[in-house]
């Protein structure tokens, strides 16, 4: 009797046991593979601070340093958004607002200057999986142009605002204003009187030199973890342009486009050839409509297409499924990216 006792209690113990170590090894599988769903999500951002004639020999290493280092803060803390689960348009803010408050970019605080010695700031914004955009131009008192870009996508009716009447939206929308001199620095000052002078005795509207002097726009584009993507652009335009001028990077389709068909685009490079080849829209109808990669579309535009109609710079562009192409036909752009393996690079010359 006592022995069949001890052999019921030994049976219910053993098959309490048994089922114990079946929760154990079920819950280890659910945590793999949650595990495993949580890393196939593919996420990136890439960015962009303007191409150009930089020359490896004649930038000194501080400042080379000092682009690389401000560069890396931006894509992490882009990287960073995505990580957490934010949108593609937040990581592109962020990493755009860095760049924008650096004075080493052509892009909010450090943006180059129009002829009369002014800044007059471009900015946009797309959505891939909307298609929505916002944009402004020409506007001088608003210290991220990205975000009222943004705010004009999000809070307006309306694809693009400029001058004051973009100012006056910003008022609307409670956005602080800054002084038209906070925007100025002593470089830029220097490079715009320099163009000037350059330019004297000729005719000023076909000046080839108002596109000499290094680029320095900032873009990003992303892929968040919904599968979604984006694009921003943000600059100061081209040194010593027309009061009024307008260039590519506040324009939808010329240099920011966003498509979760195709990819997200931001370029930079003389504006006026960029709009004429309406090179971001035509980079996601190269990959629509023949069936390109991103790769393959990026490096027909920047090398094919776009010196044929004479202008010369570079974009970087990103698929769906977060496959990065960087090209440029200057001597380098500042330029980096970060994807959910954590793999990151940060380049500013040719290799
Ligand atoms: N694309 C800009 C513009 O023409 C300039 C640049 O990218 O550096 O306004």
């Amino acid at each position: 009797m006592r022995s069949t006792k001890f052999y019921l209690i030994a049976v219910f113990c053993l098959l309490l046991w048994s089922c114990q170590q079946e929760k154990t090894q079920q819950n280890s599988v659910n945590e793999k593979q949650e595990i495993k769903t949580k890393t196939s999500k593919k996420y990136a951002i890439a960015l962009h601070g303007g191409a150009g004639a930089m020359d490896k020999n004649l930038m000194p290493d501080s400042l080379q340093q000092a682009y690389q280092e401000k560069l890396e803060e931006a894509v992490e803390a882009g990287y960073q958004v995505l990580k957490n689960e934010g949108s593609a348009v937040e990581a592109v803010q962020k990493a755009i607002n860095i760049l924008e408050d650096s004075p080493l970019f052509n892009a909010g605080k450090g943006a180059v200057l129009n002829h009369q010695e002014k800044p007059e700031l471009d900015a946009s914004i797309m959505e891939g999986k909307t298609l929505n955009a916002g944009a402004v131009a020409g506007v001088s008192r608003i210290k991220n142009p990205i975000d009222l870009a943004i705010s004009v996508m999000e809070n307006s009716k309306h694809v693009m605002l400029s001058g004051a009447g973009a100012e006056q939206f910003a008022e609307e929308q409670n956005f602080e204003k800054v002084e038209e001199d906070y925007f100025i620095t002593p470089e830029r000052l220097k490079a715009v009187r320099a163009a000037k002078k350059n330019e004297k005795g000729k005719t000023a509207y076909y000046d080839k030199n108002l596109n000499a002097d290094k680029m320095g726009t900032v873009g990003a584009v992303a892929l968040d973890q919904e599968g979604n993507l984006a694009a921003g652009t943000s600059t100061g335009g081209l040194n010593n342009k027309r009061f009024g001028r307008i260039g590519d990077s506040p324009i939808i389709g010329a240099g920011n486009y966003a498509n979760n068909k195709t990819c997200a685009v931001s370029g930079t490079g003389e504006g006026e050839y960029y709009i004429r080849g309406n090179v971001a829209y035509d980079l996601s109808a190269l990959m629509e409509y023949s069936g390109l990669s991103v790769k393959e579309a990026a490096q027909k535009i920047i090398h094919e297409k776009q010196p044929k109609l004479g202008g010369s710079g570079g974009l970087i562009a990103m698929d769906k499924e977060g496959n990065i192409s960087m090209e440029f036909n200057t001597f380098g752009m500042f330029r980096a990216y970060k994807n959910e393996s954590g793999e990151m690079q940060v380049k500013i010359f040719e290799e």
